[in-house]
């Protein structure tokens, strides 16, 4: 890794940057996309095509302060009656666009809390879903899973239903750090859940740490993450603690006085980023570790990796529909994003027209540069004669175009045979380095920071 200062005088300690979980980033969405875009988006699908579903769950029983995810709280059953019933009727309109013949690759169950759902309802919904359209042979479906949220009976429904991944959150096992995050949860209820889904049958388990959080030092990173790897996840995501409390309201109650700053997120990175590799994790992308024999490690060899809403993926889906108040999806025309506001998404579910709120059209120019963000977030390499040919572009645009890219990381890029290479650092910087040919860059401060 480059030595601190060299990372200092690029800007990466000061720097806010997208996570590029999309391109164009969904603050640049806009409400020039509605439900007619999403209607003709969905009709034009052709017949074969490999989609995945990814399905909102909005509602969670605490609402962890460190969290930006959009949720609400509830501590009864109560409203997941009528959002079940509403998520039936948008698949059943999504249905009636949609080829018979497509064929479902991944079915995700995010939030919020899925596993809030009881037992009886988790097997309604994977009633359903199983039988919305064929699957694929080799179909992913995964569950994100509170474990102070779900006991047996749940897990047993979700196995029964073909839930084949488990993502857990995790964040931090330290009892200080919880507690200035508002999330309470012990290392023993984490590994009795672990426990419990093994037995059941699903073992492939993805967990969830954040570094940047407040009272984090590297002795409690490295607590926590020597008590993850006592769990063997097959993926880890390390994900930097994102404090925009201008956006995230409940982060207000973050104190902000303990929070780490970008240098000691650095040594926090590196700690738990080196205690992984040592257990013999392989490096994903700027952020992932995976087992050598997982998928997603797979697909980072294999050149295959791509990036999604939820970070990483192997799913090579051209298609992504999301179902669920402010579900985003993402078609081979554009992005689609559904009302956030679960009222209001349930007033246009009821009066029966699809709930897109925003969206973005693809220009060939984002087509382009949305597959340099991905090549260089995930691979940290362009391959210039490649995007020539698949983009019809000349090698002097290109040149141009990663320019900028190019001079400000001059020590840390190679270019050989035609192919731009983040070298040195490469995961650290490569937010930064997308940023440069992003088209569409905000002013900064309104994003994560980019270490
Ligand atoms: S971290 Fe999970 S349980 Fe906590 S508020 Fe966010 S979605 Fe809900």
């Amino acid at each position: 890794m480059a030595s601190t200062e060299k990372l200092r005088a690029l800007g990466l300690f000061d720097a806010r940057a997208p996570r590029y979980t999309s391109y164009p980033p969904a603050n640049h969405f806009s409400n020039r996309v509605g439900p007619a875009e999403t209607s003709a988006w969905i009709s034009a699908i052709e017949p074969g095509t490999r989609v995945s579903l990814y399905l909102h769950i909005p509602y969670c029983r605490r609402l962890c302060w460190f969290c930006a995810c959009r949720t609400q709280g509830t501590s009864t059953d109560r409203p997941l009656v009528p959002y079940l019933a509403l998520l039936q009727k948008e698949l059943d309109m999504i249905g009636a666009l949609l080829p018979t013949d497509v064929q479902i690759s991944q079915l995700h169950l995010g939030g919020g809390t899925p596993t809030l759902l009881p037992p009886h309802m988790l097997r309604e919904l994977g009633q359903r879903l199983n039988t919305f359209r064929p699957l694929a042979e080799d179909m992913q479906f995964s569950v994100e899973i509170d474990p102070t949220e779900v006991d047996q009976a749940r897990i047993d429904a979700l196995a029964e239903i073909g839930m084949t991944r488990a993502s857990i959150g995790v964040q931090d096992f330290d009892p200080l750090v919880q507690d200035a995050i508002g999330r309470d949860q012990s290392f023993d209820t984490t590994r009795d859940v672990v426990g419990m889904l093994r037995a059941a049958g699903i073992d492939s388990l993805n967990m969830d740490i954040l570094y940047g959080l407040p009272h984090q030092t590297r002795a409690r990173m490295a607590d926590t993450v020597q008590k993850v790897l006592s769990l063997s996840p097959d993926r880890v995501a390390l994900y930097g603690y994102a404090h925009v409390p201008w956006m995230a309201k409940r982060q207000i109650m973050i104190p902000t006085e303990a929070l780490p700053d970008a240098e000691a997120r650095l040594e926090l990175f590196d700690t738990a980023r080196r205690l992984f590799m040592w257990d013999g994790y392989d490096e994903i992308g700027i952020d992932h570790y995976a087992r050598p024999d997982d998928q997603l490690g797979r697909a980072a060899k294999a050149g295959t990796l791509k990036r999604n809403f939820q970070g990483y993926t192997d799913d090579a889906a051209p298609v992504l529909i999301g179902i669920g108040a402010s579900a985003i999806s993402r078609y081979p025309q554009g992005f689609a994003q559904n009302i956030s506001s679960s009222s209001h998404y349930a007033a246009a579910i009821e009066r029966g027209t699809l709930a897109t709120e925003r969206g973005h059209a693809m220009t060939d120019d984002d087509r382009l540069r949305a597959a340099m963000i991905d090549g260089l977030m995930c691979d940290f390499a362009l391959d210039l004669p490649a995007l020539e040919q698949q983009f019809g572009v000349t090698r002097a645009a290109l040149m141009d175009m990663t320019a900028r890219m190019r001079e400000r990381f001059a020590d840390f890029i190679t270019l050989d045979n035609g192919v731009l290479r983040l070298t040195d650092s490469a995961r650290l910087i490569a937010r930064l380095a997308a940023q440069e040919v992003d088209a569409y860059l905000a002013p900064e401060g309104r994003h994560s920071r980019a270490m």
